[in-house]
Parts: structure tokens; C-alpha cells; sequence
């Protein structure tokens, strides 16, 4: 008999389904297969060309051939500082309080690691990001969800949170424009939601990693601008993943605290080291540099999100609430549940986005994944022609 070789905790944590979803897409569009991949996050967007030319300079640099201090170059962290106050006008951001990160999702992981003790626990709004969950499981803690739904817009009231939270809370997740559903809270919900988490001394891991990317009327807000009396205990997620298309380059960051922020750089010193230094370059120049392409981006977005919001209305059976930011969206189709698809009689949509790939050659994520069964996560950051496509053949598909 062999015995498996991971760890206990290891062994508990499930695949990215995001991931899978886009991998499985990728081998059959590889196999030949026409599939069309609403699955990734990610823009379909080359890196700006001015970014990939101070990446170009920075490999030829020999300064760039060795470690740099493990919270990130000095000069990016004082320019994420600095950014991070203009786009958040209020916000209080030094560069002792920035960490450098292997993407966004390094530094969350890192950051449940450095906040939380065994049976904390951690309020998570659903539908929610697959990975916030597993990164508290696996750090100890105990995630706590919140559900939201297409009524209330997939926002949590502080009615909700208060009725989750107990003696052990010691952390809120707040994603504000969010994944999955595309969700941006209103500016007098955020600060309400922090005044909240102020007066019961919860820590806020506040995720803005789809800051630039809001849509219409909708404004992004911080939460630690809007309820400064939650800052002393608020942690600033970003990156420059999404609104500079560079997924690849691996750069994320936290805005902590200085004394948690101290605990991070420990952390990263004993685990990571330095986020490669071409990368840290990369991100420097795109902060720094000419923000025309963002504004390029959104605009491309906003006209998917809104040929996506249409089409989608269109199909019998499908809830949708518009995405004001992000680039995804989040339609309810538990209306097409009990329906059967080309021989098969869908009950799920675990098993709708597996008939989906097999009959229309559409990746989708099941809200299963998010913690949202009855619902599909579909990305808009695909070319114009694809999305309007492969939404089509979603139709057609759920049409049976
Ligand atoms: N936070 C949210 C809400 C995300 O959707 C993602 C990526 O999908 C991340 C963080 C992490 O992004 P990255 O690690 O690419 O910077």
C-alpha cells in the first residue's frame, strides 16, 4: 500500500477551479478544439510597451542580478506608497508599511500567516475569491461566510456581518470591485462596514486589486479613507495584475501597519526572499510611467461588461446584476437548473459548466467554486468577437 507523501494540510487544499477551468480550456484549445475560455482572470491585454522596455533595460542591468531586501526595492515601495495615496486621496500609506509580493495572492497568503492564530476567524462576503477561504484554513484560521445574492446586489450589510461575527473574529475580507460577481459598494456602505469593524476592533484585509477597473456611476472607495477611525487595523491589498495586464510578472503588494508590516518582511526573508528583481523594475515603470493604456483597458471592458450584461439578459432562465467594476460577471442561472442539454439533464452547475465545455466549447467557472452554487462566473476580458461568440453559444446551449 502506498501512502500518500503530502501532509495533512496540504492534502486539504483543493485545486484552484479557476485554474483548472482555464487549463482544461487551454489543452482542448490545444487539441484543436474551439473552445472559448470566459475562465481566466486575466486580461487579454500585452503588457504596456513601456513597461516590457524597462524589464528589457532592467535584465541588462547587473544591479538587478542580485537580492534585494525581501519586503521589495526601496524605490517601489515608496512609489506604491505614493500611488496608493493618489488614487486613495486620504489614505495614510509610508513605504516602511509596503511589502512586495509574488502577486496579489502571495501577499494574502502571507498576510493570513502573520495575522492569524489557530481558531481565529475570518468573515468572507460570498460569492467569494476560492482562494480567501483555503489561504485561512490553511493558515489555522477559520473562514466565516457571509452570502450575498443577485437581490442584494452581492453586497453584505452590516446587519449581516454583525449576525457573523463572535468573541473569536478577528478578521474581515472586503473586496470592493469584486471577484466573482463585479460587485463595487457605494461609498456610504464601505464606511459603515468599516465604522463596523472599527468598533469591534476586527481587523479589515481590505482587497483592491480591481481598483482601476469600475464602470458607469459606480466610484471605487478605500475603506480605510472612508472610516479612518478602521486604519490602525486595515491592510491594503493591490497589485499590477489586473490594470496593467501583468498576471505573468507576479508583483503584488500589502499596506499594513508597521509592526505587521515588519512581521511580513520576517516572513518573506525565511520563505520567498525578493519578488525577481525585473518584475519589481516592471512594476515601478508602470506605476510611474503614462497611465494611458489603464484608462485603454477600461474602456475595453466597460463595452464587454455591457455586450455581456445583454446577451446575457437575453437567455431565459438567467438572473443577471450588472458588474459596475472588475471584469467579471456573476448571472444567476439556477432558472436553467433541471433543464436537460444536449441528452443530459443538468441538476448543477458544477455539471452545467462541465456540459457547457463538452456542447458549446465555452469554459465557464461553476459558482460552486465560490461558494455560490446556482450561479456561473463568466471573465469579459476576452476579445470582442469571442465574448459575443461564445455568449451565443451559451444561449443556444441553455436554450436545449
Ligand atoms: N485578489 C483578487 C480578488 C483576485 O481576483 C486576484 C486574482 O485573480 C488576486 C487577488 C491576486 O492576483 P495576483 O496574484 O495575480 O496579483
Amino acid at each position: 500500500m502506498t501512502t500518500s507523501p503530502l501532509s495533512a494540510r496540504v492534502a486539504a487544499i483543493p485545486e484552484s477551479p479557476t485554474l483548472a477551468v482555464t487549463a482544461k480550456a487551454k489543452a482542448l484549445r490545444a487539441a484543436g478544439e474551439p473552445v472559448i475560455g470566459f475562465g481566466a482572470g486575466e486580461p487579454d491585454f500585452p503588457t504596456p510597451a513601456h513597461v516590457v522596455e524597462a524589464a528589457q533595460a532592467a535584465a541588462a542591468d547587473p544591479a538587478n542580478h542580485r537580492y534585494t531586501p525581501a519586503a521589495g526595492l526601496p524605490e517601489l515601495r515608496e512609489a506604491i506608497a505614493a500611488k496608493a495615496m493618489v488614487d486613495a486621496p486620504g489614505l495614510e500609506a509610508s513605504a516602511a508599511m509596503v511589502t512586495v509580493s509574488n502577486g496579489g495572492k502571495h501577499a494574502l497568503f502571507s498576510l493570513f500567516l502573520a495575522l492569524l492564530d489557530p481558531g481565529d476567524e475570518v468573515i468572507i462576503p460570498a460569492p467569494y475569491w476560492v482562494s480567501y477561504p483555503e489561504m485561512v484554513t490553511f493558515a489555522q484560521g477559520v473562514p466565516v461566510a457571509v452570502g450575498t445574492d443577485v437581490a442584494s446586489g452581492f453586497r453584505a450589510s452590516v446587519d449581516q456581518l454583525e449576525a457573523a461575527r463572535t468573541p473569536r473574529t478577528k478578521a474581515l475580507v472586503f473586496v470592493s470591485p469584486s471577484n466573482p460577481t463585479g460587485a463595487v459598494y457605494p461609498p456610504e456602505e464601505v464606511a459603515a462596514i468599516g465604522r463596523w469593524a472599527a468598533e469591534h476592533g476586527i481587523w479589515v484585509i481590505t482587497d483592491e486589486i480591481y481598483q482601476q477597473l469600475v464602470y458607469g456611476d459606480a466610484v471605487f472607495s478605500s475603506l480605510p479613507v472612508m472610516a479612518p477611525e478602521a486604519a490602525e487595523r486595515t491592510v491594503v491589498i493591490n497589485g499590477v495584475a489586473k490594470s496593467y495586464a501583468m498576471t505573468g510578472w507576479r508583483v503584488g503588494w500589502s499596506i499594513a501597519p508597521s509592526a505587521l508590516a515588519k512581521g511580513l518582511a520576517v516572513l518573506q526573508s525565511q520563505s520567498t526572499s525578493n519578488v525577481a528583481n525585473v518584475s519589481q523594475r516592471a512594476a515601478l515603470a508602470a506605476l510611474t510611467g503614462p497611465q494611458d493604456a489603464v484608462a485603454e483597458m477600461r474602456e475595453a471592458f466597460d463595452r464587454r461588461r455591457r455586450t455581456a450584461v445583454r446577451m446575457l439578459q437575453a437567455i431565459d432562465g438567467v438572473q443577471v446584476a450588472e458588474p459596475e467594476g472588475a471584469f467579471y460577471v456573476f448571472p444567476d442561472v439556477s432558472g436553467v437548473l433541471g433543464r436537460t442539454i444536449a441528452g443530459t439533464l443538468v441538476e448543477s452547475t458544477l455539471q452545467l459548466a462541465d456540459v457547457l465545455l463538452d456542447v458549446a466549447k465555452v469554459a465557464v467557472v461553476p459558482g460552486e467554486a465560490f461558494g455560490a452554487p446556482g450561479s456561473l462566473r463568466l471573465s469579459y476580458a476576452l476579445g470582442d468577437a469571442d465574448l459575443e461568440e461564445g455568449l451565443a453559444r451559451l444561449g443556444d446551449a441553455l436554450a436545449g
